[in-house]
């Protein structure tokens, strides 16, 4: 099996980095999880597009030039180690350097990336899972995907403990997003989910449910939701890559409360379900 360092494939076995990498002492780094099916990348433009952004934010170099060959690097990545279904995850730090909080620009970026066999979720899909409402506790940039979670990895925690599969984040009174997946909630005719803005990530799959919502004529409502209204839903789902459109069936924590999965719901996996089947079909 081979990984990804620095645009060369080599043996996992025979990987190592630096360890005064800044993503080691600081969590100075970002990453994506795309997800391939039947062997083909699913959405590796968007991801791509998001990984430059998330750079740019953080002020990591990351040019054109770059993306287009760490594109050819992963694709190459992908052939080599045969993955038919499964995710590559993909990190860029800002590199090695002295501890010390304040970064200098001429320090030489790290990227690696592996490939990780993954079956789709489909037990989770089909009956849904439980979920575990608890106080989002992460900083104000969670729109750039840096692999600084502490505070998604202590939601997460929190919430298996509490036998639940995801942890669902608030901040006071309102809904935010899921500890790796964003929420979606329905009533009556509305979909309402968080804007896309500095308190949540702006999932890929929550990009393309969006698109799917639209195609069925419905409307959403970007705004967060209460706490309090989660009581009141008629259905809920989160999304993520490798979660895709997951129906939650079971509120805890801050909220107690039942659901069912709902036509809705149903029917956005149904159009999810074709566009998988077109990433396999190449
Ligand atoms: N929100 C958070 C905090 C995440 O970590 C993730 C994915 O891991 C998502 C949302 C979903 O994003 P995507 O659909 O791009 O996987």
């Amino acid at each position: 099996e081979k990984v990804l360092i620095n645009e060369q494939l080599i043996n996992r076995e025979e990987a190592s980095f630096s360890f005064d990498d800044r993503s080691m002492y600081f969590g100075d780094g970002i990453y994506e999880v795309i997800r391939i099916y039947g062997g083909f990348p699913f959405q590796m433009e968007m991801h791509m597009q998001r990984f430059q952004r998330s750079a740019e934010e953080l002020d990591i170099p990351f040019d054109y030039d770059v993306k287009q060959s760490l594109t050819n690097s992963l694709l190459e990545l992908l052939k080599e180690n045969e993955l038919n279904e499964g995710i590559i995850y993909v990190q860029l730090s800002r590199g090695s350097a002295d501890r010390n909080h304040l970064y200098e620009r001429h320090t030489e970026p790290l990227i690696f990336a592996f490939t990780k066999p993954m079956e789709r979720p489909q037990q989770a899909m089909s009956e849904g899972i439980a979920t575990y409402l608890t106080e989002d506790e992460r900083w104000l940039r969670c729109d750039i995907k840096t692999v600084n979670l502490l505070g998604n990895v202590m939601a997460k925690r929190k919430a298996a403990d509490h036998d639940c599969q995801e942890a669902l984040l608030h901040r006071g009174d309102l809904m935010t997003e899921g500890s790796s997946s964003n929420l979606f909630i329905i009533k009556g005719d509305v979909v309402q989910t968080h804007p896309a803005n500095n308190y949540i990530l702006n999932g890929i799959t929550r990009q393309l449910v969006l698109d799917y919502i639209e195609e069925h004529g419905k409307s959403v409502v970007f705004e967060p939701i209460q706490v309090e209204d989660m009581k009141n839903i008629d259905e809920a789902f989160i999304t993520s890559t490798t979660s895709e459109i997951t129906p939650i069936v079971e509120l805890r924590g801050t909220v107690h409360h039942k659901l069912t999965v709902g036509p809705l719901t149903k029917s956005l996996q149904k159009r999810f379900d074709e566009d998988v089947v077109k990433t396999e079909q190449g």
